[in-house]
C-alpha cells in the first residue's frame, strides 16, 4: 500500500534550533508544521476529547505524557491533515518512530548539529512558554520585548480551526543549569540518536538518501541555503 502522507523529521539536542527551521520549511513548501506539544495543548483545552482531563493535569504537572497518547494525537493530525508536515522534535522513541513510519513516508530526516558550549548559551538565553513550548531568546530584541510582558503572544488554532491567542505565562526553566542542559544533552543522545541508525537502516532499504546532518553553528542564512540545497536535491521544491 502506498502512503498518502509523507513528512520532514528534523532532530537534535535542545536549542539545535529544530522549531526554527521546521517553521521555515513548512512556509516554504507549504507544509503544516507539526509540534506534538501544540496538538496535546489542543487536547488539554477540549474538555469533550477522552484525554482532555489526563492531559491537562500531566502538563500542568510537567510530567510527561504516555507514549501511547502522544502516538494517537500525533499520527491523528498527521493523517487527517490535507497537507504533507515536518515534525518538530519528533519522534523521540522507537515505539513512536514505528508507529510513524508505518503509515507516513519519510522525506528526509535532517539532523541539526551544534557545539556543547553553544547549546549551553542557548538554553541559558531562552524563555519558554508554559502551554504551547514556544521559545524567546533575551539575546534579541524582540524576544527582550516579549519577555518583558511575561506572556506568550503566539496565535495557536483551536479545535475548529480558529486562531486564538496563546498567552501562556513565560518562564525561565529553573534547570537551565550546566549541568541539567549537559544531562538533556544526554537523554537526547541515548534515547534519540538510535533513531538515526533506523533512519539509516530505511536509506539502505529504499535506496536513497534520507538523512543530513546540517551544521546550525553559523548565521541562519547559511544554515537555511544549505537545508534549501537538500531539499532541492531531494525533489521537494
Ligand atoms: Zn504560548
Amino acid at each position: 500500500m502506498s502512503k498518502q502522507k509523507s513528512t520532514i523529521l528534523m532532530f537534535g539536542v535542545p536549542g539545535a534550533g529544530k522549531g526554527l527551521f521546521s517553521k521555515k520549511i513548512s512556509e516554504l513548501l507549504n507544509r503544516d508544521h507539526v509540534i506534538t506539544s501544540t496538538l496535546l495543548k489542543q487536547i488539554a483545552s477540549d474538555p469533550t476529547h477522552p484525554h482532555s482531563e489526563y492531559v491537562r493535569k500531566t502538563m500542568a504537572e510537567g510530567g510527561l505524557v504516555k507514549e501511547e497518547i502522544s502516538i494517537e494525537a500525533t499520527m491523528g493530525h498527521l493523517l487527517s491533515s490535507k497537507k504533507n508536515s515536518v515534525l518538530d522534535g519528533y519522534p523521540r522513541s522507537i515505539g513512536r518512530w514505528n508507529a510513524l513510519v508505518k503509515d507516513v513516508r519519510i522525506d528526509l530526516v535532517f539532523h541539526l548539529t551544534i557545539p556543547t558550549e553553544e547549546m549551553i548559551r542557548r538554553q541559558q538565553s531562552r524563555w519558554v512558554c508554559k502551554i504551547c513550548r514556544e521559545q524567546y531568546d533575551d539575546r534579541t530584541p524582540e524576544g527582550k520585548a516579549i519577555i518583558k510582558t511575561k506572556k506568550c503572544p503566539k496565535v495557536l488554532k483551536d479545535q475548529n480551526e480558529k486562531p486564538m491567542v496563546c498567552d501562556g505565562e513565560l518562564y525561565q526553566r529553573d534547570d537551565a543549569t550546566t549541568e541539567a542542559i549537559l544531562h538533556r544533552k544526554e537523554v537526547f543522545e541515548t534515547e534519540t540518536l538510535p533513531l538515526l541508525e533506523l533512519v539509516r537502516e530505511m536509506e539502505r532499504k529504499e535506496n536513497r538518501k534520507i538523512l543530513y546532518e546540517v551544521d546550525n553553528n553559523k548565521p541562519i542564512i547559511v544554515v537555511l541555503k544549505k537545508i534549501l540545497e537538500i531539499l532541492i536535491e531531494a525533489g521537494l521544491s
